[in-house]
């Protein structure tokens, strides 16, 4: 079994047992990245230089016989809509293609700490506004199971890389299933935090009130490791919650009886393919094997999610994105003798892409003096119904499992002119990021060679049943040892 293999616990004992350096192991997950990025492209960038020299001075400390963290010696990737002191921070647009921030996003100072090795950035649809990694400006990312197919998105890079087991871990973001989708397209553990559990200080703003930070693996033991070192308060993000921060890694009793699954038959529609569904329901059965309660609980407003998310994100959005204005940073262009208004319009019409474009003049819409009650406060008043959807689902069961998407990943260029098409990727994971509950996907069977995921959704701040009930499904079945060809 080659180094590569591993899962990042185990290398993280490996190091502290000095049975391999983190030299070792950081030039063992270059190799394999340098071999096989031609063809998946979940890189924007690779910093090899700065891992190795991370390595070494990581394996010094070692010798010294200093404790260097849970992480320890570990490589992550992370998606590059997240800030890094000194290394370009791109979110895949034009606009920031030259951008070095100044500071360090929480969840990187966190790693940092821990011992974690950075081995680059990943790619994503240009400010996570996407579904298959296909709005870079910088390349489509592909698919390590079948590289004419998308890894899914927006953290398409981040989950690639993981599959094609490029980094055995990586963050991604979340506003409306940009973990979770592309996890299930890519055959991987992708967890969104409960919103607010981890600081979205330094994480490139699209949508303020749906935006979270999470792990991508390929285990769920691996998630609840890296989850336990970005999760808790942060006094630079308003948001941020104070809750006490359980233990994730001992909540993997393995122990699931009892529980309640709760089956929200709405997600089940909506054009779900039927052999997903299939897919589910069989993950279901195995969760009754294991000794859980399966009920059905039932969520009418969840069908207007989508809509909904469609306002309120791309209202946020067009907030959020007017401070790149060619002013201080990121790019600028201009004439000679434009006044600032040209300058600014030109900045902004050769900087964006199309899609994001797009969304920033849905937003401005949707907020504009007369359009704003009809539009954005309907769609705000629906959110409430939804999450009180969930309350009640929630009064009956413990977790939630749907389907996380309603295929199988599409080949690349499919959905790119059909964007109704491209947002239904969305449609069963959207309503998680609206009530701001903690969800996930996990492998749960192939179509055609094509992983499946299976959604778990869990209550406000249980992350802990959740990440128990998806280990103990995992253990109980033999998806995770399935690997791509690559
Ligand atoms: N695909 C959704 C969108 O395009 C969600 C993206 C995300 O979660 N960042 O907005």
């Amino acid at each position: 079994m080659s180094l590569t293999d591993l899962s990042a616990i185990q290398l993280a004992k490996q190091i502290q047992s000095k049975e391999v350096s983190c030299r070792e192991v950081t030039d063992a997950f270059l190799n394999r990245i340098e071999a096989t990025e031609p063809q998946v492209h979940a890189f924007v960038s690779v910093t090899a230089d700065l891992a190795q020299s991370r390595a070494n001075e990581l394996d010094a400390r070692l010798a010294r016989g200093e404790s260097i963290g849970p992480l320890g010696g570990v490589p992550v990737a992370l998606k590059d809509n997240l800030c890094t002191q000194g290394v370009k921070t791109t979110c895949s647009s034009k606009m920031l293609e030259n951008f070095v921030p100044p500071y360090d996003a929480h969840v990187v100072e966190r790693l940092y700490e821990d011992g974690a090795i950075f081995v680059g950035k990943t790619n994503l649809d240009e400010f996570a506004m996407g579904s298959s990694t296909e709005n870079s400006a910088f390349g489509a990312t592909h698919n390590p199971w079948d590289l004419s197919r998308v890894p899914g998105g927006s953290s398409g890079g981040s989950t690639a890389t993981v599959a094609a087991r490029q980094v055995p871990l990586s963050l991604g973001s979340d506003t409306g299933g940009s973990i979770r989708q592309p996890a299930s397209f890519c055959g991987c553990v992708g967890l969104k935090p409960t919103y607010g559990l981890v600081s979205r200080y330094g994480l490139i703003a699209f949508a303020s009130s749906l935006d979270q930070i999470g792990p991508i693996s390929n285990s769920v033991e691996d998630a609840a490791l890296l989850l336990q070192s970005i999760a808790g308060h942060d006094r630079r993000d308003s948001t941020s919650s104070k809750a006490a921060l359980p233990n994730y890694q001992t909540a993997l009793t393995g122990d699931v009886r009892g529980l309640k699954v709760g089956i929200p038959r709405e997600f089940f529609g909506q054009g779900v393919e039927a052999p997903i569904a299939d897919a589910v329901m069989k993950a279901v059965d195995e969760l009754k094997a294991l000794g859980m309660e399966v009920v059905e609980v039932s969520m009418p407003t969840a069908e207007y999610a989508l809509a909904c998310y469609y306002i309120i994100a791309p209202s946020e959005a067009s907030s959020n994105l007017a401070r790149y204005d060619g002013v201080k940073y990121g790019l600028r262009v201009a004439q000679p003798n434009d006044d600032v208004i040209q300058m600014v319009a030109r900045t902004r019409a050769a900087g964006f892409g199309h899609e994001v474009q797009h969304r920033i003049m849905i937003g401005t819409h949707a907020l504009s003096s007369g359009f704003y009650d009809a539009y954005y406060l309907k769609a705000q008043q629906v959110r409430t119904l939804i999450r009180r959807d969930f309350d009640s689902a929630f009064e009956k069961c413990d977790v939630l499992a749907t389907p996380t998407a309603p295929s199988v990943a599409f080949p690349l260029g499919e959905k790119s002119d059909d964007p109704m098409a491209m947002k239904l990727a969305d449609v069963c994971t959207i309503p998680v990021n609206m009530a701001g509950l903690p969800g996930m996907s996990l492998p749960c069977g192939f179509q055609n060679g094509l992983p499946i995921g299976l959604q778990l959704i869990g209550r406000l701040l249980d992350e802990t049943t959740l990440l128990r009930v998806a280990d103990a499904y995992e253990k109980a079945t033999e998806w995770k040892s399935q690997r791509p060809a690559l």
